[in-house]
């Protein structure tokens, strides 16, 4: 049996592969680890998603399609990974949480599939269901229901002082605001549907967090806006690189983010890069992980020089923290392959 040695760490974050080591035992096995399995807040949980709701099966057929879910926390901004496997080969999962679809692509794991979810900063305490739906090889037609039980999260508060352009723009400044929300918009909705990205995901820049996701903001006094990235310490001209694969889908200056690298890295995934004093690519531009596409600097909506680094999931803003923390534990997730031939 495989030994857990993350669990006496004090980081919930260290816990994480124990609960991927015990996703893929087969049943039996995982029944002997009770014990084991109340150590760990998120494994607790496991045990109650696994359900097996194939469509019309009868309650003496095997258990075909099993759901479960890895984060650092179930908590508002935060980034859940859901596996699904099947002794069943699958030709296709999809997902739905919240409303938003849920992207799968298959798991390194032989039989397994790995969908990233998002949990929003709006999102209330309590049960929640993600719906899972897969069809087999031989076309049948399996489905579950996963519930995850999010927690309250309380956010820090922090007063800032910017250039009063930024509170009380001008009317040509007010127009270029409405001009790149609506490019932005359209340019978030037409993201590429495949994933792009491989492995983990690193930070933009290597360094410390200066300000965390999530912080409500007050602006001169005046203007009231909530945190919806990562700040990363660095001196202009640090470079700046690809937190991983994607296409470029922006590289521009913009009013609040300044001089900003936006990443398509597929199936809802998005990384914007902000108020960097160089751009380095081009948009329409493939980038690998680490690929410098720029420099740190203080343009847009800054208080000095640092990496604004926004992560946006299905449409829902995400901690990069999050998403960073819960890959490194997981090596479950395959590089991106064609789909399997039909059989
Ligand atoms: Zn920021």
């Amino acid at each position: 049996m495989p030994s857990c040695t993350h669990r006496h760490q004090p980081l919930r974050v260290e816990r994480l592969p124990c609960v991927v080591a015990q996703a893929f035992r087969p049943v039996a096995e995982r029944r002997t680890l009770n014990g084991e399995r109340r150590a760990f807040r998120v494994s607790s949980l496991a045990g109650m998603l696994v359900f097996l709701g194939a469509v019309g099966l009868q309650a003496s057929e095997p258990r075909v399609l099993t759901v479960r879910h890895v984060a650092r926390a179930l908590q508002p901004g935060e980034v859940v990974v859901i596996t699904v496997s099947s002794p069943e080969p699958l030709r296709a999962v999809r997902g739905e949480a919240w409303g938003r679809s849920v992207g799968f692509r298959p798991g390194r794991e032989a039989g397994t599939w790995i969908g990233l979810s998002a949990i929003a900063l709006e999102t209330r305490a309590g049960s929640h269901a993600i719906v899972v739906t897969a069809t087999t090889r031989a076309g049948r037609e399996l489905a579950a229901r996963h519930v995850l039980k999010v927690v309250a999260k309380r956010f820090p508060q922090r007063r800032l002082q910017v250039a009063p352009r930024f509170t009380e723009p001008s009317p040509e400044d007010a127009a270029r605001i409405a001009r790149e929300e609506a490019r932005l918009k359209a340019l978030y909705a037409s993201m590429t549907p495949e994933s792009l990205w491989a492995g983990r995901f690193g930070l933009p820049v290597a360094s410390h967090v200066t300000s965390t996701f999530g912080v409500r903001r007050t602006f001169n006094g005046r203007t009231q806006s909530v945190h919806r990235g990562l700040d990363l310490a660095g001196a202009v001209g640090t470079p700046v690189v690809a937190p991983n694969a994607g296409r470029v889908a922006l590289s521009d200056d913009l009013f609040f983010s300044g001089n900003t690298v936006i990443i398509d890295h597929g199936q809802g995934l998005i990384s914007l890069l902000a108020h960097l004093s160089r751009l380095n690519v081009r948009e329409g531009a493939v980038v690998e992980k680490g690929a410098v596409v720029g420099e740190v600097g203080a343009t847009g909506r800054v208080t000095g020089p640092h990496l604004h680094w926004t992560l946006r999931l299905g449409g829902v803003h995400v901690d990069p923290q999050s998403l960073v923390s819960v890959l490194a534990k997981l090596d479950t997730v395959a590089p991106p392959s064609p789909p399997a031939p039909e059989p």
